[in-house]
């Protein structure tokens, strides 16, 4: 190991920075978050350094290095374009057995300092020697989508309690335990979900109560997977995904992503079939609610987005009424999805200055859309689950007054390697679904935009 990584304590401590650029401010701010005393030595300064000295974060003095500005400094940093400067001040500093970092010169460097992600308590360091701080910067960035902000809360919570669990157990096996329990188990869960109150009731409950494993636990997720890509999934959906110990998904959802659900948990399919519909959703409400009582925590994977055509609502609302706790993750829905990954904006200044989203479905065989809203001007209309009724929704809005050269397209199962497109008129369309057989799901678009596609495709389809 070339340096010992260690925290130190600088509240209130004095520190210099030599140098006025931005490289110095931005090493001045990392002393700043630590609470130190800063220093600016310099006799110009740029604008983000000039802002911290009008906030009154640091102490800006006006002049040359001088080895007098070392004395009594607990860390030095020089930050200055100047070699020479930069030596003079690491000579100072050496001298006095000040530990000093010397910016872009890892010979000159006593200490250097980490890719930070602060989760206050929680702090994690990366670094990489000095040799290569973009790569410390990369894995910092990973591991962010593995620690998410509500660590720090959960690292409050931790030390509030240390002293009472010290008290309870007088073991450290037990206290370990017990930790592990809080950590790993719904106590966690409420804090990362934004719960704060019931964290804390749930860890005081523990605490009174530590043989029960079921309190607390019990969950469901309803997560958006987003239109296919698994790339496109949110950090939350990732993580929610690694710690269920159920899933319930439906075809939608691709096989990419049904791949990075954790390994142990249990996969039940409940794929509808158009026709009997209405009764499997509400067995599926019912399901939710029978695992998340059992203690289990429940993940409900949706393609797209749970709360546009996904009847997540209906969903959770068994769930509210028996007071399970839940929690929704947005997914990035099929016309985001398809929008982009076709090159086809869903609004652009010249062409639409609004995008409405409507369901094709049909019941029993028509379409029951309000048409005037549908065949406004500058606008573009997304339809889902519009494939089954294409020809009678392309009569429709014909008929309502829509030009049957308006341009239009079908993205089929967009995002993915089987992602097509195809770009006609809102009266060919039918017939280019007749012809190609796209399969599900597909998304139709309608609208200026769609031609924008020609020019403006950029993901290749495998
Ligand atoms: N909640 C989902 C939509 C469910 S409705 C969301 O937010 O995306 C199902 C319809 O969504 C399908 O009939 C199809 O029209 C559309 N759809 C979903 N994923 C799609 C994809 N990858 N490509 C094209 N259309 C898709």
């Amino acid at each position: 190991m070339e340096h010992l990584p260690i925290f130190v304590d600088l509240k209130q401590r004095d520190c210099l920075v030599v140098g006025g650029g931005d490289i110095a401010a931005r090493k001045a701010g990392l002393l700043l978050k630590a609470q130190a005393r800063v220093t600016v030595v310099a006799p110009a300064i740029s604008a983000t350094m000039q802002q911290l000295v009008d906030e009154k974060q640091l102490t800006w003095l006006e002049s040359r290095f001088d080895t007098q500005h070392v004395n009594s400094q607990r860390l030095v940093i020089a930050a200055t374009d100047d070699e020479a400067v930069n030596d003079a001040v690491h000579a100072a500093a050496t001298a006095k057995n000040i530990l000093t970092n010397v910016a872009d010169n890892p010979d000159k460097c006593d200490f250097i300092l980490a890719s930070i992600l602060d989760r206050s308590p929680i702090v994690v360091a990366v670094s990489s020697g000095g040799g290569s701080p973009v790569l410390a910067r990369n894995l910092r960035a990973r591991l962010e989508t593995l620690i998410p902000p509500g660590y720090s809360k959960l690292g409050e919570l931790v030390a509030r309690y240390r002293e009472a669990v010290k008290q309870k157990f007088g073991k450290m096996a037990q206290r370990r335990r017990f930790w592990e329990s809080v950590l790993e188990g719904p106590v966690a869960d409420h804090m990362l979900a934004g719960r704060e109150q019931l964290a804390e009731s749930t860890l005081m409950q523990k605490l009174a109560d530590p043989e029960n494993e079921t309190i607390g636990r019990g969950e469901v997720y309803l997560v958006g997977a987003g239109p296919g890509d698994p790339d496109l999934l949110t950090f939350k959906a990732l993580r929610l995904m690694q710690q269920a110990d159920v899933v319930f998904y439906d075809r939608l959802v691709s096989k990419e992503v049904l791949a990075l659900v954790r390994k142990e948990a249990e996969l039940i399919y409940v794929g509808k079939q158009r026709a009997w519909h209405a009764v499997r959703q509400e067995e599926i409400n019912q399901l939710l609610l029978e695992y998340a009582q059992q203690g289990k925590r429940v993940l409900r994977l949706k393609g797209g987005d749970p709360f546009i055509f996904g009847r997540g609502g209906e969903e959770i609302d068994t769930l509210a009424d028996e007071k399970i706790p839940f929690q929704v993750v947005p997914g990035i829905t099929a016309a985001s999805g398809c929008a982009s990954y076709a090159g086809i904006p869903l609004t652009h200044r010249d062409y639409a200055q609004s995008c409405v989203f409507v369901t094709g479905q049909l019941k029993q065989g028509e379409l029951d859309l309000n048409w005037e809203s549908l065949v406004q001007p500058r606008q573009t209309v997304v339809v889902y689950m519009g494939l089954a009724g294409l020809s009678e929704l392309s009569r429709q809005l014909q008929a309502h007054g829509m030009a049957a050269d308006k341009p239009a397209a079908l993205v089929q199962q967009g995002t993915t390697e089987n992602q097509k497109v195809w770009v006609s008129t809102i009266n060919e369309l039918p017939a280019i679904a007749e012809r190609e057989k796209p399969v599900a799901p597909t998304l139709v678009i309608i609208g200026e935009v769609t031609r924008l596609h020609n020019t403006l495709a950029w993901f290749k389809s495998g």
